[in-house]
Formats: C-alpha cells, sequence, structure tokens
C-alpha cells in the first residue's frame, strides 16, 4: 500500500507540476492565472512533501515535512478560493477577509512550525501496512489543530458560497463549468472529512487536490465546449448589428439573422439569387458592393461583402454576406460633403462647387452651346446699409428662389461671393425675356419702402470651352460693369472688345500717378452765354493731354477714376485751377465773372467736399459766388438725407449750385419739390432722344416754367442749333452752353476770345 501510495502521490505531484509547466510556456495573460499558479504550485509541493514524509525513515524529518505539508495545504485552498473569485468574476476579497485569512495562516504556520519541536498539534508515528512496509503518518490531531481546520474550512466554505451564487446567477450554459468546480471541491472536502473521522491512515483526499488540481487548470485554460462555443457563435450572429447570411456548397441558404431577413423581406433565396445573376462577378472569391433600400420610410444605405469559404484543403464549402448598414455613415458623409459644396445662406451651389458642375455639364455634352449669366445687384451694399443685414439676407435668399424656379433640375446655378449669383444654361433655352420678368418681379424690397432693388444680369455666350469657369464669369461680371450705373439697361452681353477696354482700363489707372505729377490733365472751358448774348462765364472740362495718345476725352478715364477713387484727387486738382484762375481774374478786376466745376457723386463719398471747396476759395481769396458747383441730380437723389443739407450748406456760404445732367436720369419733379439749388441744368440729350418732339418740348416749357417759378435760373447745354435757341429762349431758359455757340476749348482761349465776348442771340 505505502508504496502504491507513494508512487501514486509522486506522480500526481509530476501531472500537477507538468500543468504549472505548460502554463509557464504558455501563458494566457489572463487574470485567473496567478491564483491557478498558486494552486498547482502549492498542491504540488504538498504531493511531494506528502510522499516524502511517508518515506522517510527520520520522526523528526516526518515531523518537519507533515508541518510544511500542513502549510502548504493552507496555500492550495487559498490559491483555489482565490482563483474561483476571479474565475466567477466576483468582486475581489474585503481587505479586512483577506487580513482575517492572513492572520489564520500565519498562526497556522507558527503553530506547524513549532510542532516540528514539540508536538502541540499533531503527533507522527510508524506504522505498517498489510504488506510490512512501514512508513510515517499523522497519528493524531491535538485540539490546536481546530486552528488549521477552521482555516481549511472556512476558505472551502467561502469558494463553496462563490460557486453556488455564480451558478444560480449564470445562464444554463454557462452552470455547467461552474458546477464542476464545485462538485470536485465537495469530493475533496468528503474525502478529507472521511479521512479526519475515521483516521484512515493514508489522506487521500490528497489525490483529489491533484485531480481538482488538474481539473481546474484543463478546464479553465485548455478546454472550450463545443457546445458553448457553437451557442456562442449562434448568438453573436443573431444579435449582430450586421446581416449575416451563410449559404452551404448548393447556395442554399444555412443560416441567416434577423437583420439579413429584414433587409431580404424575408425572401432570402431570392435575394441571393438576385445577387448572383445581378451583383456577384462570376468567379469572384470576395465582393463588395453598396445598396440603397428604402425601410419603413426612410432610405437606407448598404455595403454588401460577399465571400466564398474554403476548408484549410482549399476545397469550397460555401459563402457568406454580410450586409452591413451605413446609413449613419453615408448621412454624415452627404452632409459634409453638402455643408462644403453649398452655400450656408441660401442652401444652393457655392462658386467651388458652381465652377465644378459647370465644367462637368460642359465636358459631358460638347455639341451643346452654353451661357453663363452673372448676376450683380446694384449698391447691394447700400441695402445692408440702410436695412440691416437681415434684409439683405433675404434679398439674397429671393434670388436664390428666383434662380432656383428658373433653373429647376436642368440648369446648373449658384452663389459666386457676396450678391453675385450665376447660371450655366443651354444656349437655345437662354430667355432674356423670362429672366427679365422674374428679376423684375421683385424690384421692391419690402412693401412700406420705395427703395428699389437694381439687379444686373451679365451674360457670356462661351465661345472658348476650354477657358475657366471663373473666367467665363468673370467675363460675364464685366459685362455687367459696363451698364453698372445704368438704371434702365438690365442685361449686357460680353463682347470682345470689352475685355480690350479692360485692358486699357488697366493701362489708365497704371498711369494716373504719372499724369497728375507731370501735369497732364488740363482744364478746358465751355463758354456759357446769357439770353442777352454776353459770355460770364463757361463749365470747367478735364481734358488728358497723354504724351503718347494725345487728347483724351473725359469720356475715357472719368468713369475708370469714379471707380478706382482716383476722381477726387483729379477733382481737387481741377477745382484748384479754377481757383487760381478766378484770383486771376480777380486780381484784374474781373469780378462778376465766374466758373462752373464738377464735383463728381464718387467725390461726396471720398472726400469732405465742404471742407476742400471752401479751403481752396480761402486759400485763393475768390469770392464763392464766382465759383458754380455743378452736382449732378443722381447724386443728390441717391442718397438726399446728407446731399441736401450740405446743398444748404454750400448755398448759404455763398456758392452757386447747379443741378447738373437735369432729364438724363429718373429725374423727377420731386427732385425739384424737395432740391433747393441756384440752377437747374437742363440736359440737351432729355429733347434729342426723345420721339414725341412736341410733348417733349412741352415738358421742357413746363420744367423752364417750374424752375423759374422755383426762382432757379435755368441753363441747357447741348445746344447745337439756332432752333433750340429760339424756342428755349421763347421758354425763358437763361444760359446757354453748346457746340452752336463753341466747343470746350482750353481757359488762356477762353480768357482771350470769349470772355466777356457778346455773341447776338
Ligand atoms: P457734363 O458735365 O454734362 O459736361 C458737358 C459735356 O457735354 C461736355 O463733354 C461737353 O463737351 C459736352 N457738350 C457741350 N455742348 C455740347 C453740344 O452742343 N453737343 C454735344 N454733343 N456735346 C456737348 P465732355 O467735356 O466730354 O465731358 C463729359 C463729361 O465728363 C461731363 O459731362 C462731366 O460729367 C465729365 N467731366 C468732364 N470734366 C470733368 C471734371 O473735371 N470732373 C468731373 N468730375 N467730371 C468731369
Ligand atoms: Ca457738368
Ligand atoms: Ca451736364
Amino acid at each position: 500500500m505505502k508504496w502504491v501510495s507513494v508512487t501514486l502521490l509522486y506522480l500526481s505531484a509530476v501531472l500537477v507540476f507538468g500543468c504549472l509547466i505548460y502554463n509557464f510556456r504558455k501563458p494566457r495573460q489572463i487574470s485567473i492565472e496567478p491564483p491557478l499558479r498558486m494552486l498547482l504550485g502549492f498542491a504540488g509541493a504538498a504531493l511531494l512533501l506528502n510522499a516524502t514524509a511517508m518515506l522517510t525513515t527520520s520522526l523528526q524529518m516526518a515531523y518537519v515535512l507533515f508541518g510544511i505539508y500542513h502549510i502548504a495545504m493552507d496555500f492550495v485552498v487559498n490559491g483555489m478560493m482565490c482563483f474561483v473569485r476571479r474565475y466567477t468574476g466576483l468582486r475581489v476579497y474585503h481587505p479586512k477577509i483577506q487580513t482575517a485569512f492572513g492572520l489564520f495562516a500565519i498562526a497556522d504556520a507558527v503553530l506547524m512550525m513549532m510542532n516540528c519541536f514539540v508536538p502541540v498539534v499533531f503527533t507522527c508515528d510508524r506504522i505498517a501496512d498489510r504488506f510490512g512496509a512501514s512508513f510515517y503518518h499523522v497519528s493524531s490531531m491535538s485540539a490546536l489543530y481546530i486552528v488549521h481546520m477552521l482555516l481549511i474550512y472556512a476558505m472551502v466554505f467561502v469558494l463553496v458560497w462563490d460557486l453556488i451564487r455564480k451558478i444560480l446567477q449564470s445562464p444554463k450554459i454557462y452552470k455547467l463549468k461552474y458546477a464542476v468546480i464545485l462538485i470536485l471541491d465537495c469530493i475533496v472536502v468528503i474525502c478529507h472529512t472521511i479521512y479526519l473521522q475515521f483516521g484512515t491512515k493514508i489522506d487521500y483526499s490528497l489525490f483529489w487536490y491533484a485531480v481538482v488540481a488538474f481539473s481546474i487548470f484543463y478546464f479553465s485554460m485548455i478546454y472550450i465546449p463545443r457546445g458553448l462555443m457553437d451557442k456562442l457563435l449562434y448568438f453573436t450572429i443573431s444579435n449582430m448589428q450586421d446581416g449575416i447570411i451563410c449559404l452551404d456548397i448548393e447556395n442554399k441558404c444555412v443560416h441567416a439573422n434577423r437583420t439579413a431577413k429584414i433587409y431580404c423581406d424575408f425572401e432570402i433565396d431570392q435575394q441571393v439569387e438576385t445577387w448572383f445573376m445581378e451583383e456577384i462577378p462570376l468567379d469572384a472569391e470576395d465582393y463588395y458592393w453598396d445598396a440603397k433600400r428604402r425601410i419603413s420610410g426612410g432610405m437606407r444605405y448598404y455595403r454588401i461583402q460577399y465571400q466564398k469559404i474554403f476548408d484549410i484543403q482549399s476545397k469550397y464549402l460555401g459563402c457568406f454576406f454580410i450586409i452591413q448598414d451605413c446609413t449613419k455613415e453615408t448621412e454624415r458623409f452627404e452632409s459634409e460633403k453638402y455643408r462644403a459644396t453649398h452655400d450656408a445662406l441660401t442652401g444652393i451651389y457655392n462658386k467651388e462647387y458652381f465652377y465644378e458642375m459647370t465644367r462637368e455639364q460642359i465636358a459631358q455634352n460638347p455639341a451643346q452651346n452654353y451661357c453663363i449669366v452673372c448676376t450683380d445687384v446694384k449698391n447691394f451694399k447700400l441695402v445692408n446699409d440702410m436695412f440691416g443685414i437681415q434684409t439683405g439676407d433675404k434679398l439674397l435668399l429671393r434670388i436664390a428662389g428666383i434662380l432656383r424656379s428658373l433653373a429647376g433640375e436642368r440648369w446648373v446655378y449658384g452663389r459666386l461671393t457676396g450678391d453675385r449669383f450665376a447660371l450655366c444654361v443651354p444656349e437655345e433655352e437662354f430667355n432674356e425675356e423670362q429672366i427679365l420678368r422674374k428679376i423684375v418681379r421683385m424690384a421692391k424690397l419690402t412693401e412700406d419702402t420705395v427703395f428699389k432693388v437694381h439687379i444686373h444680369i451679365g451674360v457670356y455666350k462661351i465661345e472658348d470651352k476650354k477657358l475657366g469657369i471663373s473666367m467665363m464669369c468673370d467675363r460675364a461680371n464685366l459685362a455687367i460693369r459696363t451698364i453698372k450705373d445704368s438704371y434702365q439697361n438690365i442685361v449686357a452681353y460680353y463682347k470682345e472688345n470689352l475685355r480690350e477696354s479692360k485692358i486699357n482700363e488697366q493701362k489708365v489707372i497704371s498711369e494716373f500717378e504719372e499724369a497728375i505729377r507731370g501735369r497732364q490733365f488740363a482744364a478746358y472751358v465751355q463758354p456759357q452765354i446769357a439770353v442777352n448774348g454776353k459770355v460770364r462765364g463757361g463749365e470747367v472740362l478735364v481734358r488728358w493731354i497723354h504724351p503718347e495718345r494725345g487728347m483724351i476725352p473725359p469720356g475715357e478715364f472719368i468713369p475708370i477714376f469714379e471707380q478706382t477713387g482716383f476722381i477726387s484727387r483729379l477733382d481737387s486738382y481741377m477745382w484748384e485751377v479754377a481757383c487760381m484762375r478766378l484770383q486771376r481774374w480777380k486780381n484784374a478786376g474781373l469780378t462778376e465773372n465766374y466758373l462752373s466745376i464738377n464735383i463728381s457723386q464718387k467725390d461726396f463719398y471720398l472726400l469732405d467736399v465742404y471742407k476742400t471747396i471752401t479751403g481752396l476759395v480761402e486759400y485763393y481769396g475768390v469770392h464763392p459766388k464766382n465759383l458754380h458747383l455743378e452736382i449732378t441730380e443722381t447724386a443728390v437723389m441717391n442718397n438726399p438725407q446728407t446731399q441736401l443739407p450740405l446743398i444748404a450748406k454750400l448755398r448759404n456760404y455763398g456758392f452757386l449750385v447747379e443741378i447738373d445732367d437735369f432729364g438724363s436720369g429718373y429725374s423727377s419733379l420731386n427732385t425739384l419739390k424737395d432740391l433747393q439749388a441756384d440752377i437747374l441744368k437742363i440736359d440737351m440729350g432729355f429733347l434729342s432722344r426723345t420721339a414725341h418732339q412736341g410733348r417733349s418740348k412741352l415738358i421742357l416749357q413746363m420744367i423752364i416754367a417750374l424752375a423759374k417759378a422755383l426762382r432757379m435760373e435755368v441753363i441747357t447745354e447741348g445746344v447745337e442749333t439756332q432752333d433750340q435757341v429760339d424756342f428755349l429762349k421763347a421758354y425763358g431758359c437763361d444760359i446757354f452752353q453748346g457746340y452752336y455757340f463753341a466747343k470746350p476749348m482750353p481757359i488762356m482761349e477762353f480768357e482771350m476770345q470769349y470772355l466777356n465776348r457778346v455773341f447776338r442771340v
């Protein structure tokens, strides 16, 4: 018996240590490993100690070995307890419990060591087995042995309790795994109790410790239950967000989860057949494609994966489909793309995307001719300033709405910047009338204002398709510039010469500084003739005497200077020239003669007109009544709130204010009602442009009469014929200016030949 037991004990120890070494070689880095190693290590040691104690021939050695064996057992059970805690996933023990167990273990260890010298805990005896082989065994236990037993049973109780709790809480498929450990533990306890109760010579529970240690190691580290795995896989697939369909070698559905069934409308076989016919290329081993589908009213986007399955010998086993719902990602992507390509305010394409889509459209239809149509709101800044940003935004939204209704699905359109929008329209579909009708309808900004919105439209009929879209838009915008200041013209078409004029414009701008420094701007004067024939003064008109191009008329540079802001510098220069002349006249005793200067509308924004002009007359000691100020009707009426008081101020100072170009713009009798000026200067174009001469003459007659009644003098400019002189004189016109009498001339020539000369009128 002795030799069988000893051999079995050694073999068990080898088995347990084998497990320990295996685990060290192939660690799995999981939390149950440390207590498991402790359990295996001490169980192996306990087995070795017990067997060796049986073999020893020295009583003292038997005491020592059995003593250490008992301590090792404390660690075995403690390792088991800690292992169960981790294995069941319960919380680690409270520190107080750990301390209590620790103190017990120390007390037990001290007692066991003392026992080596004085047998206070247990005694050892040498006995013989049935076959006469003698060995040492633990023969009796004293009352102090209870410390050891209490420790062991307390730990066993705790671990059994943990296991029972876990078994009760766990799903069915897991109960077994905990139950196995519980049953093995119970067997150990029972064997041990039998050993204690009946005083068997050999502690057979030791073998069970080996079995428990090995089983725990095997079940926790090596064994994966097939059924559990199948079940887990089944539930994993069933609960997956993605749809999964598995087909066998004959393309019969083996399994499809719920998501897949919903996607296929519960017609899996039919759907799979369609995929094989329409989507998946023959012989493809894996393949992806995108699909979308309306489910419960909303559009959902999917990415579908097809893949063949092969075994280790590369034999075809079947295939599977994964249906991945990417609605969220797609929507996020779409909304990001939308934000990157659309204008935040109006929701229509932004500039970059308009360019891109237009480029695409033109490239895709090479036989089709297109027009680029750009729009621009006249004085949009004024809308923002006067009515606030919100109204400005409302206006932009309205323009975007018009474009949307005009373009529908067919034309590309977008917002370029600020108040600029663009359309790309097939040439034969471009209909000026239709666009005008829509645009004019929104002329009124709000019901309670008289402010009219003017929208200009520039059209570029694409001739050079290779030109960048931004250049095409530039050309349409260039066309708008030709009508920028006009209220009557709404649509302008790009012509090749516009580009030349743009180049010319750049040249004019670049030459300005040089011209002003080189005194290339000359003052010409056109005489003004009173009804009695006397020339009392004239209008100062600028001429650019260019060193290469000769004399350039103001029409070619004034509008450019007005756009760039150079006009204020040119005008101040011209005003100074006029004042210098008037100073010389005054010194020569010519105090009754006057010069009339032009003030551009832009001067009012760029300069302090009042300060500049009064400064000049004071500096040159000129009487203000000798300086007439020509201000256009448009300049006054565009901004009457500031212009009317300014005119009053200038008149109070002593200047005579002329309303220039009356009748050339949107002249209205309202102007006369509000405007108190000294002289009304009627534009002759007013007369010549009108077809019904009779009616125009009548209106002219009435305006002159009205001006006179308002105690204003009347000048008519552009007088070219004797007939005009005659009827204007008859209507009561006071002063004439025009080619009939004289063209503008250098100021010296005017002074020498015309000043105070008397014409026969
Ligand atoms: P405006 O102030 O209306 O000047 C009158 C224009 O009519 C002058 O053209 C003059 O030459 C022209 N004119 C006079 N009599 C007749 C006529 O019988 N028949 C015809 N067909 N034309 C006649 P000009 O000198 O070419 O000036 C054109 C415009 O340039 C002026 O129109 C004025 O608005 C602007 N301008 C000229 N000089 C200056 C200046 O120094 N400063 C500013 N701000 N503008 C100026
Ligand atoms: Ca003038
Ligand atoms: Ca004029």
